[in-house]
């Protein structure tokens, strides 16, 4: 049997330890704790990689504590826009879907896409037709609210050049979740799902539901999911990117993640992390900011919760 192994991921950015309180440290390990177990559980019964990250990004989507699902930033216009994504490493197939609002789970309805569409990205009006047309749950804007995230949305909501504010103030923290797992048979997978920045207008769309710059997945050489500063994400094809480093020149799955993040991403100007899978199981984490929310377990017996560097 192959080893079997998944990691995820709640955002990077400046998590700065003093800043955060115990309570609410231990309010965070163990929402990574739950989307990790949730995951892994599918894995142990020989569920497939595409179900294991699938359950772990729903269960982190169900957490008030991430931008993602239900603690979706605030855009300009004080709604929720949310964006996921899903890949077989396999098949190749994937799905993706943006600019939805009021969806429960976008990664499920990401999902759909690719396992019920003819296509591979819906967005808009058009996402949202589907997703009713597929019976998902919507919840009213009373589900989404939450205060923290409304103040962080009244502190800048005059501003309009929030994206720049927050790549150059090096003190914001991106809450995007996201999962990479193998499972039994060695196929792996990635899913990815956000709310995006908060005050994003004009349709402002990031990395997290674009194949190949935010998620991708091919089991010749690994699955991927990133968080960070999304418009630099796209410009680097970040999560391709690895991939190539590793088909083309034959890198490890740590040093091929590790070089986008530490070197061609940063170099760009941009800041996050991703976290990434190959057909062994093998895991790497790499992020170039102060922390990120993150974790993994392998049937190997190795299990890490972590946040800071
Ligand atoms: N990458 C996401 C975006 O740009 C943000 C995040 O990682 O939290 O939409």
């Amino acid at each position: 049997m192959n080893t079997f192994s998944i990691a995820i991921h709640g955002g990077a950015g400046t998590l700065v330890k003093g800043m955060m309180t115990p309570e609410k440290e231990i309010e965070y390990r163990s929402a990574l704790k739950n989307a990790l177990d949730g995951g892994y559980q599918v894995l142990e019964n020989g569920g497939t990689a595409v179900d294991a990250v699938e359950e772990a990004v729903k269960r982190l989507e169900d957490s008030y504590l991430f931008n993602a699902g239900k603690g979706s930033v605030f855009t300009a216009a004080e709604t929720h826009e949310m964006d996921a994504s899903i890949m077989d490493g396999e098949s190749l197939n994937a799905g993706a879907v943006s600019l939805i609002s009021g969806i429960k789970n976008p990664v499920s309805l990401a999902r759909d896409v690719m396992d019920k569409s003819e296509h591979v990205f819906l967005a808009g009006d058009g996402a949202m037709e589907f997703a009713k047309n597929n019976n998902h749950a919507i919840e009213d804007s009373a589900y989404f609210y939450d205060e923290f995230r409304h103040k962080q949305w009244i502190e800048i909501k005059d501003t309009d050049s929030f994206q720049l504010d927050h790549a150059k103030k090096k003190d914001s923290k991106f809450g995007t979740v996201g999962a990479v797992a193998c499972d039994q048979k060695g196929t792996i997978a990635a899913a990815t799902s956000t709310g995006g920045m908060t005050n994003k207008k004009f349709g402002r769309v990031g990395d997290s539901p674009m194949i190949g710059a935010g998620n991708y997945a091919n089991n010749e050489t690994c699955a991927i999911s990133c968080t960070g500063s999304g418009e630099y994400f796209i410009r680097g094809v970040v999560a391709y990117d690895v991939a190539c480093l590793i088909e083309h020149k034959e890198m490890s799955l740590a040093a091929a993640a590790t070089e986008v993040i530490s070197k061609r991403v940063l170099k760009l100007g941009g800041d996050g992390g991703l976290i990434a899978i190959n057909a062994n199981g093998e895991i790497s984490m790499p992020f170039n900011t102060e922390g990120m929310y993150r974790a993994s377990k392998s049937s190997n017996g190795e299990e890490v919760v972590s946040i800071y560097k």
